[in-house]
């Protein structure tokens, strides 16, 4: 693929691990180098003619197009924008994408663009695995702790903007001290994990599920008063009796695995001073500790939090 000036920078662009590519100011490519067919799995003369942003993820573009802009300005040092691009066998690749404005000198008119794309899908899916270890709990796959405090913080924030309601499911498993005692820890931990399973298949996807701690599991049910939520919750403590996991120390269940569940629902009103959502929270526990005192394997319920913002 010739380019009409500097053999050096031929020279360059063609032994470049990374794509390097000239477009018009209609940001169709004028010249692509070779190494597109390794990142891209298109041949530069494939790559002729096409838009610079075409074959960019939809959910992508908005932030390209942000740095696009940035770099329309004279005199600004190129932004980078990691964005997936699309390679010929139709799966995506994580790339680091430049795009500048070439000038010229004594007018400042806009000529063309050089756009580059660097592979960086290998540092993408460490960061991702990264991420993901710091916010899934390693016994059950649920999120853990530190994601729950975010996701409750970030759903309490949603429905005081919307006015609307937010419920909290706590779950406890019943006489799990004497379950570990008599199957030891190992079946203890499987029966965890079963348990984990069971929930997340109960409540539905918008819902967040969470290890609270040792064996208690805590789901945020958004947009959801207190009917919806007892709905949800009755279903999750009859998945886990589904399990059907024997427990000789539990006669309140039957001789199997059963859990307890505190439910809480808080709405948004202004007016007060009832600090959020750490007061859900605690309304959820109250819960679980009446349904503990009634009998265990059941559903009960809050005095329904209202908050009140000052
Ligand atoms: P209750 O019905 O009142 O909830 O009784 P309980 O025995 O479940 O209550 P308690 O809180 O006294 O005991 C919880 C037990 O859960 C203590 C511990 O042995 C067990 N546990 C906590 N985390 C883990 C874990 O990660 N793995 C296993 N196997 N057991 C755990
Ligand atoms: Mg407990
Ligand atoms: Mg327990």
């Amino acid at each position: 693929m010739a380019i009409e000036d500097g053999t050096d920078f031929q020279l360059l662009a063609e032994y470049s691990a990374d794509v390097i590519c000239r477009s018009g100011l209609d940001m169709r490519f004028r010249y692509v180098s070779p190494s597109s067919f390794d990142v891209l799995g298109w041949t530069p003369e494939e790559m002729l003619g096409m838009e610079a942003f075409a074959l960019v993820h939809p959910e992508d573009l908005p932030a390209l197009a942000a740095t696009a802009n940035r770099n329309c300005a004279p005199g600004v040092e190129p932004a980078r924008a990691s964005v997936r691009m699309q390679k010929k066998d139709g799966t995506f690749v994580w790339v680091e994408f430049t795009a500048r404005v070439v000038r010229d000198p004594s007018t400042g008119a806009a000529k063309e663009a050089v756009v580059t794309m660097r592979d960086i899908s290998e540092r993408k899916a460490l960061e991702e695995k990264l991420s993901s270890l710091a916010l899934t709990d390693g016994l059950t796959g649920l999120a853990n702790r530190r994601a729950f405090d975010e996701a409750l913080d970030r759903e309490w924030k949603r429905t005081l903007r919307e006015g609307a309601q937010i419920s909290l499911l706590l779950l406890d498993v019943d006489h799990f001290k004497s379950f570990n005692d008599r199957y030891g820890h190992q079946v203890g931990d499987d029966c965890l994990r079963a348990i984990a399973i069971a929930v997340r298949e109960a409540v539905r996807g918008t819902d967040i599920a969470a290890r609270y701690g040792g064996e208690e599991i805590v789901v945020i049910l958004p947009s959801t008063d207190t009917a919806g939520a007892v709905e949800v919750a009755e279903k999750v403590r009859s998945a886990v009796e589904a399990l059907q996991l024997t427990h000789k120390d539990n006669p309140e269940g039957g001789g199997r695995v059963t859990a307890s569940i505190g439910v809480a629902t808080a709405l948004s009103r202004h007016g007060g001073t009832m600090r959020m959502p750490e007061s859900l929270l605690l309304a959820a526990d109250n819960a679980l500790y009446k349904a503990k005192r009634e009998g265990r394997n059941q559903v009960a319920t809050a005095l329904l939090v209202a908050y009140k913002e000052l």
